[in-house]
Parts: C-alpha cells; structure tokens; sequence
C-alpha cells in the first residue's frame, strides 16, 4: 500500500472518530467549535528544485499545475526554445526569470545550485540527449515515457546516471496513483484466485497529420510507443513477471498520410512464465480505449478509464455480481515527482528507474520484430 493510500485511510479514520467524537460531545450538550474538526495542514517541508526540459502540451497542461500539489517538490527553472512562452509561464509559476535555459544554453544549469532534478518533457527522440547532459550537469533526471527510442539510447542514459552518481527515473505515473496500486495489490495478493489473462488496450484517433507523434525519428515508432507501452507496462506490473515470448501483428490504413512512418495499430500476446497470457493492442486510429482487464478463474477486475489522468474507475466482478470500488483521487504527477524528490532526499532507487524504461524499450524492440516477421519472438 503507498504511503498517500495509507494516508488517505487514516485521514478517514480521523473524519469517522472526530464524526463520532462530535455526536458524543452534542449529545453531552457541549458545543464544539468547528475548527477543532478541521485537519489543519504541516507547513511546508523541505522542497527539492525542478527544472522543467520542453514547454509543451504536457508540461503546460499537467505537470507545472501539479506543483501546487506537491509536498517535496517546488518549480525553479525552465528550459524552452520560446523566449515569451518561457517568460510567461516564468511569471505564472513564480520562476526566477535568470533560471530560464534555452537548448544551447542548457548544460550552464550545472552551476545553478537552485536546480536539483531536471524533468524531460521533449519529444521522445529527444529524451537520450537531453538525459545524458541533464546527468552530466551533475542534477538527476526524471523523463517522461518512452524512455528513448532504442534500447541502446536507453543504455545510454543508464550508463551516464550511473557514471554522474546520479538517480535517473522514468516518468511512469501510473505507478504512483491509488487505482492502478490497488489493481496491483489484487492481481498480487489473487484475491481473485490466480490470473489466466490480461486483456489491455489503449487506443485514439490522432490529428495532425505533421506532429512529431507521426514522425519516426522524434518518435521512435506509432501508437505502440506513446500508448501501447501503458498496456505492455500494464501487463508487466500487474503480473509481476518479465514476459517470455511476443507475438505480434499490426496494421496502417493503406493511403492514410498519418501513417506514412509508424504504424497505426499494433496487437501483441505476451507469454509470462507462470502461464498468464495478455492480449494487449494500440491504435492512433480509433477512439477512446483505455482500459484494462485481469481474468482469473473466479471473476474479472478492471480499470476503466484505467491511464488517463483524472476519472480512473475500477469494477470487480464475481459471484455473478459487479461492483466499482472508490478510491482516493490524486494527481498523478504530484506523486510522481514527490516519490523522485523523496529518493533524492533519502538517496534511495526510485520505484521506476531508468533499468525499468529499457526493460519496456528491449520488449517493444521485441513487438516490432514479431510484427515485422510474423515470428515468435523469445525473450
Ligand atoms: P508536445 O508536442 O505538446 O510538446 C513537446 C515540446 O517539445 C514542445 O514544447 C516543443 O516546442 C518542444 N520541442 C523541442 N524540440 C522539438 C522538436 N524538434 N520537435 C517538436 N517539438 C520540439 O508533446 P507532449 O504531449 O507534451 O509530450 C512530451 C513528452 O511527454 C513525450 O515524450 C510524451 O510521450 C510524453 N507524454 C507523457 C504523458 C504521460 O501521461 N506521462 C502524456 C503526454 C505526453
């Protein structure tokens, strides 16, 4: 269980005792003041300083919001090729105006002392380079998913993390948010009995046919690389287990001239040794996908939406009934970046280190190939 889940229950418990507490106290004909049954908030402890690398959709939408909620963790610098988007979001967030980088100016961030992890916002293309001189700075480095576009990029940047002594994580959000923890608990604790399948599929029609997503060098591949690895990493943390062999196939709609470099659909199997079986699927070319099923012999559960960023669900089915258990909402990106500063802090491994993304990118690696040439592919 996370620490913000067992905190979420304890929170609760508090709100039950002092709920209780209160009827006692009315009944006795004593007048609490309700002050007394707020939970008042610590002040803030000690923040650790980011730096964000590449001012886009991600970053401008999800991550600089979460820093509002962040406990550990405090905005200090940006890193943009837009001078004026730079500044502007320098003024929203309350960022040093002297703390903003370009790209060719930004290896100088290793004598800025503010800055003690940079975050790798970029294109997927991107990610390898700006990761080996974020490390090479001296700072630790958070990138975002895919880790790189190879296995051998992402040897790379494991290699330079541990050269530099300095922690490199994956920005692997699921894994930090209450949903995606309790399906974990319950494929690994079976509490449905023990898991014959896992059924994942992450699909959306995208856009603009010129956007770097479409673009194989800055993206490394199609759909499989942006959202098929939520269902890969999905079938991975739920089992526990590193897949065994890959069968794969995938499909472009013939003259579609969004798919004139990477692919649109793609299905893999994964064979994992304790005999579960997943069937996961991507597509850039239908809509709204995003979920995940675990079978076992006495019922299912799943998350649907299981990896977006706000509304995740989840249903359990058994006994001829269904249920949809509620947990605690949280930001997604709040807890991430909290458990990256936490590891600095403490000098601990992250939960998502750099080894887990080129476990991920050896096993994508795998995909293509079985979809390429129609063989199983071994691992
Ligand atoms: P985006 O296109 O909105 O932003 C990319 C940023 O990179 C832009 O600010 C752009 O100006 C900059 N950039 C610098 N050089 C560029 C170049 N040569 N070509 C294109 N852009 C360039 O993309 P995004 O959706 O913010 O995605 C950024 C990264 O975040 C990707 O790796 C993506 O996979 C990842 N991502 C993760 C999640 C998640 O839930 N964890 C969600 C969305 C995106």
């Amino acid at each position: 269980m996370s620490d913000s889940f067992a905190k979420e229950i304890t929170r609760r418990g508090f709100i039950a005792r002092v709920g209780q507490s209160l009827a006692v106290a009315n009944l006795a004909g004593t007048l609490l003041k309700g002050a007394e049954a707020l939970e008042v908030p610590d002040p803030p402890g000690k923040k650790l300083g980011w730096a964000i690398v590449g001012l886009g959709s991600l970053a401008i939408n999800q991550i600089l919001p979460a820093f509002a909620k962040c406990e550990k963790s405090k905005v200090v610098a940006l890193v943009s090729g837009h001078p004026d988007k730079a500044n502007k979001l320098a003024l929203r967030y309350g960022v040093n105006p002297k703390n903003i980088y370009n790209y060719q100016n930004y290896d100088t961030i290793r004598d800025n002392p503010e800055v003690d992890i940079i975050y790798i916002v970029l294109p997927n293309g991107m990610h390898a380079e700006y990761t080996v001189r974020g490390l090479q700075a001296g700072k630790h480095v958070l990138s975002e998913k895919p880790m790189a576009n190879t296995p051998a990029d992402c040897q790379q940047m494991v290699d330079a993390g541990r050269k530099a002594n300095r922690k490199l994580m994956v920005a692997y959000r699921c894994r930090y948010e209450p949903y995606n923890q309790e399906a974990i608990r319950m494929a690994r604790q079976q509490e449905l009995g023990p898991i014959k399948v896992i059924l994942a599929d992450h699909g959306f029609n995208i856009g603009d046919p010129t956007q770097w997503r479409l673009n194989k060098a800055l993206a490394g591949g199609g759909s499989l690389m942006d959202i098929g690895i939520y269902s890969l990493q999905a079938a991975r943390y739920l089992t526990g287990e590193e897949p065994s062999e890959i069968n794969a196939m995938m499909y472009s709609t013939p003259g579609d001239v969004r798919f004139k470099e990477v692919e649109e659909t793609i299905n893999f199997q994964l064979r994992f040794p304790s005999g579960v079986l997943a069937n996961c699927t991507s597509s850039y070319g239908y809509s709204g996908q995003n979920r995940y099923r675990v079978v076992t012999a006495k019922g299912w559960f799943e998350l649907e939406p299981a990896t977006q960023y706000t509304g995740l669900r989840m249903y359990v089915h058994h006994d001829n009934t269904t249920e949809e258990r509620v947990l605690p909402v949280r930001d997604h990106f709040a807890l991430e970046m909290d458990h990256m500063s936490g590891c600095v802090m403490e000098n601990k491994e992250p939960l998502t280190p750099g080894e887990e993304g080129l476990r991920d990118l050896t096993i994508m690696a795998g995909i293509y190939e079985a979809a390429r040439t129609g063989k199983t592919i071994k691992l």
